[in-house]
């Protein structure tokens, strides 16, 4: 599923491209990701220009000179993905939304199990939404003490915390896991048993991960592709994350897999005290 560094990846990508086209038609060959009939959808886009691409956790944001907003989530198994020439789109497996641009090119969202989502905000609309999501985990606006002021007001399990967009926007279950790892945090304690200092060296864990990652242009295990249609770099640099069984690199003890909250996660029962 794609996380921050897998959106920052396609939003860096698209930023370089999108600006300046004009969306000259919208087709959509499944309305099932939309909010709003197709029809609506396609009059409300068509004949705008994209003006910048930006990200808000793990949300694409396109930003058109209409003012409004195109805002798009990959959900599990998304692609947005960008052609210079028309006729190398028609490749793509399970297109559900194409793009034609002006003057050329085509931008295309594919899915294969189409729990994306693609919805049209105004700027006021998505300023709405957007106060619900928690911080950016790379914003200097999160700090530690605002971590730790967030996670002792809950008993919640710390993965479970991390995942919470209202919490903390971005981060899904590959990255909390790593952090976690990263931090000697053990995926069950409780949020509110994390001290100070360990809330410090989670922050630190989870700002170093996400940068990694996003360096290398995300995490792919299946489905996730960059805009160029290529695979991310970062899933030999997992520590955790899909190791069950392999040894610990700090420690050599096995890492062990768990299932809670219908989720994996992945731990050394050494590095990773649950107390
Ligand atoms: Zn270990």
């Amino acid at each position: 599923m794609p996380e921050l560094p897998e959106v920052e990846t396609v939003v860096r990508q698209l930023g370089g491209v999108l600006p300046g086209l004009g969306i000259s038609d919208v087709e959509v060959l499944h309305a099932d990701l939309l909010h709003e009939p197709a029809i609506s959808f396609r009059k409300g886009l068509r004949g705008s220009q994209v003006t910048s691409v930006g990200r808000r956790g793990k949300n694409i944001l396109i930003r058109l000179s209409s003012e409004g907003i195109l805002v798009i989530n990959l959900g599990m198994t998304g692609q947005l993905l960008f052609f210079r020439k028309e006729a190398e789109a028609d490749r793509v497996t399970h297109p559900a939304i194409r793009f034609p641009l002006d003057p050329s090119g085509t931008l295309l969202y594919a899915d294969i199990r189409r729990f994306g989502t693609l919805r049209r905000y105004t700027a006021e609309e998505w300023e709405m939404e957007s106060s619900r999501l928690g911080p950016e985990p790379l914003s200097p606006e999160l700090t530690s003490s605002m971590l730790f002021d967030g996670l002792s007001r809950s008993r919640s399990p710390i993965r479970s915390w991390l995942l919470d967009q209202r919490k903390i926007a971005g981060i899904g279950n590959i990255y909390a896991v790593e952090a976690l790892f990263r931090a000697g945090i053990h995926p069950q304690r409780a949020a509110n048993s994390i001290d100070e200092a360990a809330s410090k060296g989670l922050l630190s864990a989870i700002q170093t991960v996400l940068r990694e990652a996003i360096r290398a242009r995300g995490t792919t295990l299946r489905d996730y592709r960059t805009v160029e249609g290529e695979q991310g770099g970062f899933a030999p640099s997992l520590l955790a994350y899909g190791r069950e069984d392999q040894p610990c690199t700090r420690c050599n003890t096995s890492i062990r897999r768990i299932v809670f909250g219908n989720r994996s996660a992945f731990l050394c029962p050494h590095c990773q005290p649950s107390e």
